[in-house]
């Protein structure tokens, strides 16, 4: 297994060994568990790392970040910690647990348990393996469930007959995951996913859960293809029974990847972009606007994720046009886009091949984009200026100059204010 951790980035494999330090000084027995284990084991990256511990997994995590003085989030209720490392690196540490489920689709009852019971709880055999930690244990892979031999056959597997009954957010888990690596979803597994996706089992998991995993699939590096086998397996009406997948969708996720890609390279320094936002507000083209905030509701998207898939569908056809024409002022086009979100902005962006608007854009995140203002209130004060409506106009008038490039900073700002307010 040591060659598994040779090839995690340099930062990590201090991690493994200063948590190999902390099991044996601690005598709690720690392992590799999980997604991340899944992934050393494929050969594919994955920074974030899940360590398991027999024992508690809170005074572990506690004696860890002290070794590597890193930041770190207790939760004493869930016995789970994360440690923040530099460059964004994540360490989840967890407890070993059992759960059970006291009906279906029912939040688990959570109770320590042994690393087996641990891995007894898991969505699939890929995810249900671990090694341990320790330096000076034979670094042997705990593979209780047949994960390698599933994961050299590509294959997706659940651990028992009623995983899906339990959490039907694995349907989504396993769609998401079969998608990824291209593995097929093992028959039986199979069989009993379409079970519980005909006996409604998505509608009765708490919508915000469902939220949230359909973000993760969103999140995908080709969201369509979960999205459209999501669809032909009947399961994408837990959002809506209209949305439609088709030909023109996938055209349209195609272009919002091009979107993204253009202004992550061209604008690394802005804000990262909630792209799952971007092909959700997508997906719901075919809806009305009120099923699309009915929907909006119902996966109790926060304000800020609800303002944005709003503001795309209200004021979408006025914008386009207007910012269609041939001659349009830069004043317009920042009045226009400031008040919109980068995501909106994108999705506009994707589904108008228009080039005055492409173009326009490109202008506007280039140049307009967060222009402020250098004078205030204060300085039209000082010009013997009173509060009022005129304050409104002078502004105006100064940011359509500098929007226009007449102004650029204090000084030259301060010299226009002082023509204008000598012209009233
Ligand atoms: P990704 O590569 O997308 O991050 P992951 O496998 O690391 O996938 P996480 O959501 O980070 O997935 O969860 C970590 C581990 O927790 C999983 O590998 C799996 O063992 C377990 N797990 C997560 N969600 C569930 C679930 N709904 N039911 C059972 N086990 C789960």
């Amino acid at each position: 297994m040591r060659k598994y951790f040779k090839k995690l980035p340099r930062e990590l494999r201090e991690v493994i060994s200063q948590a190999s330090q902390v099991s044996q000084e601690t005598r709690m027995p720690a392992y590799l568990v999980g997604g991340c284990l899944r992934d050393l084991i494929l050969g594919v990256k994955n920074l974030d790392l899940d360590i398991a511990i027999e024992g508690n997994g809170i005074i572990f995590a506690q004696n860890l970040a002290q070794k590597l003085k890193s930041r770190l989030k207790t939760h004493e209720r869930f016995g789970t910690a994360i440690l923040i490392l530099s460059d964004g690196l994540k360490v989840d540490i967890a407890t070993t647990r059992q759960e059970k489920y006291p009906y279906s689709a029912a939040l688990p009852v959570v109770n320590s348990g042994s690393l087996k019971e641990d891995l007894k709880r898991r969505d699939f055999t890929i995810n249900a393996m671990a090694v341990s930690i320790a330096v000076d244990k034979e670094q042997k892979i705990i593979d209780p469930f047949g994960g390698q031999d599933d994961l050299s056959s590509g294959r997706i597997r659940i651990l028992h007959n009623l995983s899906f009954k339990d959490d039907p957010t694995r349907i989504l888990r396993a769609i998401r995951f079969s998608q990824r690596f291209d593995f097929k979803i093992e028959p039986k597994t199979l069989l009993l996913l379409k079970e519980a996706i005909s006996d409604g089992l998505l509608d009765k998991v708490n919508p915000h859960r469902m939220h949230d995993e359909l973000i993760l699939m969103l999140k995908e590096q080709n969201p369509f293809r979960p999205i459209k086998e999501l669809d032909d397996l009947g399961a994408l009406s837990f959002i809506s029974t209209k949305l439609k997948i088709g030909k023109s969708t996938q055209a349209l996720f195609k272009s919002i990847s091009k979107e993204i890609a253009w202004f992550v390279k061209n604008f690394p320094a802005r804000r990262q972009l909630d792209t799952w936002l971007v092909y959700f507000a997508a997906l719901l083209a075919p809806l009305t606007w009120l099923e699309i905030k009915l929907i909006i509701y119902r996966l109790g998207l926060r304000k800020g994720e609800q303002k944005r898939v709003t503001s795309y569908y209200r004021g979408r056809k006025k914008l386009i046009s207007s910012l269609s024409k041939k001659q349009v002022a830069p004043e317009q086009i920042f009045l226009l886009l400031e008040p919109l979100s980068y995501e909106t902005i994108i999705l506009l962006s994707a589904t108008t091949p228009n080039k005055n608007f492409k173009k326009y854009l490109a202008d506007f995140f280039e140049i307009y984009n967060g222009m402020r203002l250098c004078i205030s209130g204060h300085d039209l004060g000082g010009l013997g200026v009173l509060p009022g409506p005129e304050y409104q106009k002078i502004f105006a008038k100064v940011l359509t100059a500098k929007l226009n490039g007449q102004v650029r900073n204090r000084q030259t700002e301060l010299a226009l204010i002082r023509k204008l307010v000598q012209a009233t």
